[in-house]
């Protein structure tokens, strides 16, 4: 419980009235300690992709209820590459999320090349970031309501808007964990898949075929989440998940200490069915994951602007953890196929 939301909110909108008064004309005077409105994030987009052609482009994997565009970054070395997916900002108040996909953005192009870890994993994925993952949500969180949480598509029959597109897709739909009532944060729609935002990345996943790890991106509560939400049997690989989860944690650790938990969706934070990850998992991405990032809910959802690029930077360590893992994942793989091919069997 906040006490003094407004003034929170007021202190937050004050910031970036400030920064709104300097038009960055490249990615470089892009403000990353600071929130944006989505037209700046766009723009930010556009800049990166003009400024990198050759390893960068936008992906427009569908359109919002609202009509605007699904823009996702591709960042890319070669062709037919397996994949690496993470999305911020699915719930549109979780401010923090979508300012950390725009700072790992950058963080992507400046390291290519001078990075050893970051370079060997792009010479073997494609990234794939959606930053704004809720548009509508997120223009509504500027201009209407800073705590709206779903998507803006009205519900037939109800005067309630939205329903949670964490709550959306067909792993246990409408299950334990999510709601029936269209005025409830949890609503989980009249049908999985309902929602455009979350048919689109559904679509995605299913064309690209080769996705090895999906990254869905939330705030707050500082726990790092692998499937199930929708049941208490663990999943196959728990042990793995567990055991490149606690190495994640050990890395987001080290700049500022920041303290996550960590496990499966329903042993950690609670019961929720139609989740994101139980969705890619069940489709067979090892690799799913998805962060609470911070905080622990002193500010909750209004995080203080100076602490986005902390937040961006300690996550940033966990998830090339997690990438790298997936990469050696994948040439193990490789090299296992060529020995057990037909001229190898004894
Ligand atoms: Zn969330």
């Amino acid at each position: 419980m906040i006490q003094d939301l407004q003034d929170l909110l007021d202190v937050e909108q004050q910031e970036m009235m400030r920064s709104r008064a300097f038009q960055p004309r490249s990615t470089n005077d892009y403000d990353y300690t600071n929130y944006h409105t989505l037209d700046e994030i766009y723009s930010f987009i556009d800049m990166l992709v003009q400024e990198n052609p050759k390893l960068v482009s936008k992906v427009v994997i569908g359109q919002s209820y609202e009509r605007r565009p699904l823009n996702v970054l591709k960042f890319s070395t070669g062709a037919n590459r397996h994949g690496i997916w993470i999305d911020t900002g699915i719930h549109s108040r979780e401010w923090v999320t979508q300012a950390s996909g725009t700072w790992f953005a950058k963080k992507i192009v400046n390291d290519y090349g001078r990075n050893a870890a970051l370079t060997a994993i792009l010479d073997k994925f494609d990234i794939f970031l959606e930053i704004v993952t809720n548009p509508d949500g997120y223009d509504y969180t500027h201009k209407t309501d800073r705590m709206w949480r779903k998507t803006r598509r009205p519900n037939p029959g109800s005067t309630c808007v939205g329903v949670d597109p964490n709550r959306n897709w067909n792993a246990s739909f409408g299950g334990p964990g999510s709601s029936n009532d269209p005025c409830s944060q949890i609503y989980h729609g009249p049908y999985a898949h309902s929602e455009p935002e979350v048919k689109a990345i559904v679509d995605f996943v299913k064309s690209h075929g080769k996705l090895k790890a999906f990254v869905s991106i939330h705030s707050y509560s500082q726990m790092l989440l692998y499937p199930y939400g929708y049941t208490r049997t663990p999943c196959k690989d728990q042990a793995e998940l567990h055991r490149v989860a606690g190495k994640a944690i050990n890395a987001l650790q080290r700049p500022y200490g920041t303290s996550y938990r960590y496990g499966s969706v329903i042993e950690v934070i609670y019961q929720a069915s139609g989740g994101t990850i139980d969705w890619t998992y069940d489709q067979g991405i090892k690799y799913s994951y998805t962060f609470e990032l911070r905080d622990s809910g002193r500010y909750g959802f209004i995080l203080p602007a100076n602490q986005i690029v902390p937040t961006a930077r300690e996550t940033w360590l966990a998830l090339i953890m997690i990438m790298k893992h997936a990469k050696n994942n994948l040439l193990k793989q490789q090299l296992g196929s060529v020995n057990t091919g037909p001229a190898g069997r004894r």
